[in-house]
């Protein structure tokens, strides 16, 4: 499916819902990647917990974002078995940030919820988004009070959000992950974002709107393993700052200047040893050597925060489509 149909479709389809009935929808949009051990378990909990809310109508959109393991045939059955669930089975893995996307792309409801679907998003908590939406807030964004995550996942997030918080242009909110809930109207904006290097909570965090934060205690990984390595961790952490702010390169600017200072340095000493001193020559093959080093150093780190600014240019200018949809299951008679 192309970006342009598919939000055309969307459009449409959240006229429909709009117009056919008082009772508001809510969208939770469910990205799976090779889940199998914990996906039934979770939808078991989010169902407990949203059968205690008749108020509402609900949609669960899951976007199997190419799993290799079962989860694509468990969300099959949960999708003929309970008429709430739709699945966006994508072509292959294309990534939790595009995966995110791809349900807002097909969510209907009057606000969407995002939300992982290992359980580390408590299901009762995403309720407490819903009522802060209803006392009118747009977005609402769950943050981690508390997490049970590795020591090194801890300590690097915890950084991150502040040194990103330091560069960026927006106001980007501390210890949030995608957890959050969107009013329809954030959501029609989201949708509007196509840029591929995403990063989806920042692009929210920039779009205005009322916002506010609820707290939570964010649990254990129920099942399995996490499915964001370090590659993939790093990767959304350069998207993240790439996406939001240019300090980077200004960074290569002032570094020149630190280099250049210091050679200076470096030439006022060796011509007043000339002067003052001539029996002394400055050492030789070891300054040499540190000096070119340095210099190759900081001329090759250059060019490389110019590479990840270069490489989004690229990336953007191809256009490719975001994502690829094999085939959106719903539910037997839908
Ligand atoms: N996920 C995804 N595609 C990926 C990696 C992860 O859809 O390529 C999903 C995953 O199934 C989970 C959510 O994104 O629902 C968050 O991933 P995970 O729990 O592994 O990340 P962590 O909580 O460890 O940061
Ligand atoms: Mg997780």
């Amino acid at each position: 499916m192309s970006t342009q149909t598919a939000e055309v479709t969307g459009t449409m389809a959240r006229r429909t819902a709009q117009e056919s009935g008082s009772t508001p929808l809510i969208s939770y949009v469910l990205p799976v990647y090779n889940e199998e051990e914990g996906i039934r378990t979770f939808h078991k909990e989010l169902a407990a917990a949203l059968d205690g809310r008749r108020e509402f109508r609900y949609e669960l959109i899951y976007v199997n974002d190419g799993s290799s393991d079962g989860s694509a045939e468990i969300l099959r059955d949960l999708a003929k078995s309970d008429a709430r669930v739709r699945v966006v089975d994508f072509a292959r893995n294309f990534g939790h940030q595009i995966a995110v996307t791809a349900g807002v792309d097909e969510a209907d409801g009057d606000a969407v919820i995002i939300m992982d679907t290992d359980l580390q998003d408590p299901p009762k908590v995403s309720l407490e988004l819903v009522d802060a939406w209803q006392a009118g807030a747009e977005i609402v964004h769950a943050r981690r009070r508390t997490r049970q995550d590795t020591f090194f996942k801890r300590t690097t997030a915890h950084a991150y959000y502040r040194v990103l918080r330091s560069c960026a242009e927006v106001d980007i909110p501390l210890d949030t992950g995608d957890f959050r809930l969107l009013d329809r109207r954030a959501a029609d904006e989201l949708r509007r974002f196509r840029e591929r290097s995403r990063f989806v909570r920042g692009i929210v965090a920039s779009m205005g709107f009322r916002q506010t934060e609820v707290y939570f205690d964010r649990d254990e990984r129920f099942a399995g393993e996490t499915k964001y390595p370090l590659r993939k961790m790093a990767r959304l952490a350069t998207d993240g700052v790439t996406s939001f702010s240019t300090v980077p390169l200004r960074m290569i600017t002032r570094l020149g200047f630190f280099v250049l200072a210091l050679s200076l340095v470096g030439i006022v000493y060796a011509v007043g040893m000339r002067i003052i001193r001539p029996e002394i020559t400055v050492s030789g093959w070891t300054m040499l050597m540190v000096v070119v080093l340095f210099l190759g150093g900081t001329q090759m780190l250059a060019i490389g925060v110019l590479g990840s600014y270069i490489g989004r240019i690229y990336t953007e200018a191809q256009g490719r489509p975001l994502y690829i949809v094999r085939e959106v299951v719903r539910h037997d008679g839908d």
